[in-house]
């Protein structure tokens, strides 16, 4: 079969749902991923893969089609139907599946979907994505097992359990509105709020997967719009907005402002620190330094790490870290949960750090050091450049400055300032980002590092 190379991608498998994720397509890719379970269980005669959906219009034909490919390898599906991102992977723990596999777009557009997969409970990615590319342009061999079976399982209720245990809010007074993008997150979520005690005031809660109001990507400003002005309208204590299939947590201060995903961290840091002292916690190349800072000076091991969910989890469970979070809002919790991300359950975490200290983010973050930083910059350049302009940028810096090379470069100029570049795993761009104690500085440092940029490119291209 011919695979068109770009959709399997180093974390998950994306395309346009109606031309590039095609029902062959799909059925091939779902017998290759039970094939390739199977290798992996040696001497298992029976393997049960638990498989949910997002609400978009193309989930449910790529779900019978995926399927039927499962099923073909001789796996038994459990269906664990339409819902967020963490519902499927709280179904692979609950019913400890052999592996599990969410039909979603995340928080892309309504007409492109996807399929993230688990190995057991680990992510299945990079290798096994790439093996996986490789099996599905094979032809379709004989099946060697008797063809598997399909049940629905309902484990919402289970999933609503564990995130509410422990957690009443009842007395908190506190005021929540709640932005859903009209993703799969929003019916759950707003379950779980009231579930601790909570009215929320819900816009978009509904799902809806044409997402009529706005995109469910609540790391782009003008997706929050709606969000803001209703928070500082009813002066609610909180903001949140999930993505559209609910592993990513977007916040916002009663003030109007965002809390991005590492100053989110910082509070849920300093959470994790009050009850385990110098847990390990990680963070990614993009987050402020004031995070890592942070983490040292109350006692954590700080660890710098890759950006991309799948790179976090496996890297939380050889660290042992307790806590992990990105800039984009995937927060993984694994000191009283599961490790995996969700934002639902991230969500009932912010609000016990906001009920407990009776303060808004915006006052419990204000001992933090200002210091100004960029937004994610992107800047465009062709897939086969990337990776080679950030070896040379690597080196025209590291002369004169430390660099971390865990995922690109972050240059260290001293007093806290960096600037990040790195090749994105999902684009043909450059990703950069800095940070610096002064918007001077740190404009020059952007204009310093963005001149070598496209002088090293210029030098490939030429
Ligand atoms: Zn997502």
């Amino acid at each position: 079969m011919l695979v068109p190379a770009h959709v399997f991608r180093e974390y998950d498998i994306r395309g346009v749902a109606d031309q590039e994720l095609t029902d062959d397509l799909i059925r091939a890719t779902g017998e290759a991923f039970g094939l390739a379970l199977f290798d992996g269980a040696e001497g298992r005669s029976k393997l049960t893969v638990a498989v949910g959906r997002d609400c978009r219009l193309s989930s449910p034909r790529i779900f019978e089609a995926f399927c039927k490919g499962l099923m073909r390898a001789g796996v038994d599906v459990v269906d664990v139907g339409v819902g967020p991102t963490p519902l499927l992977y709280f179904a692979v723990h609950h019913l400890d599946a052999d592996g599990g596999v969410m039909i979603t777009g995340s928080h892309n557009a309504g007409h492109e979907n996807g399929l993230k997969m688990m190995k057991g409970k680990a992510p299945f990615f990079a290798d096994d994505i790439r093996r996986l590319r490789d099996r599905v342009a094979l032809p379709l061999s004989e099946p060697t097992r008797n063809p598997g079976s399909v049940r629905s399982v309902d484990v919402s209720q289970a999933y609503i359990d564990r995130v509410t245990a422990g957690i009443d809010l009842s007395s908190s007074g506190l005021s929540v509105v709640v932005d859903g993008g009209n993703g799969s997150a929003g019916p759950l979520g707003v379950a779980a709020i009231r579930k601790v005690g909570l009215e929320p005031e819900a816009l978009y809660c509904d799902m809806d997967g044409t997402f009529p109001n706005h995109h469910p990507d609540p790391t782009v400003l003008s997706n929050l719009t709606a969000l803001v002005s209703r928070v500082k309208d009813s002066k609610a204590s909180v903001g949140i907005a999930w993505d559209g299939d609910g592993d990513r947590l977007g916040a916002i201060d009663r003030t109007g402002e965002v809390v991005w995903g590492d100053k989110l961290m910082v509070l849920f840091a300093r959470d994790v620190l009050s009850r385990h002292p110098g847990a390990a916690i990680l963070g990614e190349v993009k987050c402020s330094q004031t995070l890592y800072d942070d983490i040292k000076k109350r006692g954590g091991r700080a660890i710098l790490w890759k950006t991309g969910h799948s790179n976090i989890k496996t890297k939380m469970k050889e660290e042992g870290a307790l806590l992990a979070g990105e800039m984009s809002g995937h927060l993984f919790f694994a000191d009283d949960y599961f490790g995996y991300d969700d934002a639902i359950y991230g969500t009932l975490r912010l609000l016990q750090i906001l009920a407990r200290s009776g303060k808004t983010t915006g006052e419990l973050l204000a001992d933090l050091p200002r210091t100004f930083v960029t937004p994610e910059l992107r800047v465009d350049c062709p897939d086969d450049l990337k990776f080679e302009v950030v070896e040379r940028v690597k080196n025209r810096f590291r002369e004169h400055h430390e660099v971390v090379e865990v995922d690109g470069a972050r240059i260290m100029f001293g007093d806290g300032a960096w600037g990040l570049v790195r090749a994105s795993n999902t684009g043909a761009i450059l990703v950069l980002r800095f940070e610096a104690k002064s918007e001077a500085r740190r404009d020059e440092l952007r204009a310093e590092v963005e001149r070598v940029v496209a002088e090293e490119r210029k030098a490939l291209a030429g």
